[in-house]
């Protein structure tokens, strides 16, 4: 640290990415819930078509991509706002919706982010505990009067709250601003975007990175009431207005025309899942109901970390938290059938290694 870096950040520990490793080949890679399949020929036809010149900036409006989704979600083209990556809407939340008389709640364990953000912008949060089974207590979110974050379904338990339960939590906080994060919602969760046609107090963000095959694009989104969205506005074109590149929007329009791929690969993923969680469970691991495209599971036969340090060795890699309550498990992203088939025979080998 420089002996310029301002005390405001004293607090400020900055999230820890899983791993990208530069020799790719070398891994099969479980460890941050990207795409296992590339953007489809069509996406990437459509794509190279609405490319525009570099030498221009973006379009700050977005307006083509945000006419398709607006068109996808059943909501107006004044309820959405495309941003850097989904991480870039959550702090974008935190600026403009925390502050002293606004401060976050969220569970204490979900997506590492949250906090780093609340600290990044000075927000005091309470960590609510997850019950002793890993689900969200709904009833200590009501009536909380704090700016509530809620990965739905939540990372990295993969564990789904239903759009009524959201509900009773956004109807009981009338006066803070209700995050629902669906991240993975395409994987199996029920969406509650259909909600803020009746709660001006509802944000909900979802992302290209997981069900979309864009994490290297960077482009997630929200979606609430045009007010919101509008106070959302304020903060981009403070910070950056050309946020989302040329090169991503023009991928996104053909992601968002070829959405036929889109759901074939996340029924794959939702089928991959079942089978991985099978073989787990026949091997004596313990998991939760995931409905993301990972799954959260351990064994008692091993420490979580060790297991996750032998799996490297043998080349998958997987993400460990090393964190109280959460420390025997691990969340391994589900990927193709032939990735989670060396996945199970890497654990195969490691046990036998061990006995
Ligand atoms: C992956 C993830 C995000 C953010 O992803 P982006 O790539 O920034 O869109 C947000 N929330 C949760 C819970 C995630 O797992």
């Amino acid at each position: 640290m420089s002996r310029f870096f301002s005390h405001k950040y004293d607090a400020l520990t900055p999230y820890v990415p899983g791993e990208q490793p530069r020799d790719m080949a070398r891994y099969v890679k479980l460890n941050t819930n990207e795409s296992p399949f590339p953007p489809s020929e069509a996406a990437m036809r459509y794509a190279r078509e609405r490319l525009r010149s570099l030498n221009l900036y973006s379009d700050p409006t977005t307006k083509e991509v945000v006419a398709l989704l607006s068109k996808r979600l059943g909501v107006g083209e004044d309820e959405v706002l495309l941003t850097n990556g989904s991480d870039e809407i959550l702090n974008f939340a935190f600026m403009a919706f925390c502050d002293a008389e606004h401060p976050a709640a969220f569970p204490d364990i979900t997506y590492g982010f949250y906090p780093v953000f609340a600290r990044l912008n000075g927000v005091e949060y309470e960590g609510i505990p997850l019950n002793e089974d890993f689900t969200v207590n709904c009833g200590d979110y009501e009536g909380i009067h704090r700016t509530i974050f809620i990965a739905n379904p939540n990372a990295p338990t993969g564990i789904a709250l239903s759009v009524s339960e959201i509900e009773r939590i956004v109807a009981s906080n009338p006066d803070n601003v209700v995050v629902i994060d669906e991240a993975y919602v395409d994987f199996g969760g029920e969406s509650c975007v259909p909600l803020i046609h009746r709660y001006d107090n509802l944000l909900v963000t979802q992302t290209f990175s997981k069900s979309r095959s864009m994490a290297g694009g960077r482009l997630g989104f929200g979606v609430g009431c045009a007010r919101l969205i509008a106070d959302l506005n304020t903060i981009k074109y403070s910070t950056n207005p050309y946020n989302v590149n040329s090169l991503t929007l023009a991928v996104a329009e053909g992601i968002l025309r070829d959405e036929e791929t889109v759901k074939e690969n996340c029924r794959v993923i939702a089928e991959n899942r079942a089978f991985t969680l099978d073989e787990l469970k026949k091997r004596g691991f313990t998991a939760t109901d995931s409905r993301a495209n990972f799954v959260f599971a351990g064994t008692n036969e091993i420490p979580g970390g060790e297991l996750c340090a032998k799996l490297k060795e043998k080349g998958v890699l997987v993400r460990h938290f090393d964190i109280p309550r959460i420390r025997e498990y691990l969340r391994i992203t589900v990927g193709t059938r032939a990735q989670m088939e060396a996945l199970l025979n890497a654990i195969d080998e490691i046990r036998r290694e061990i006995k």
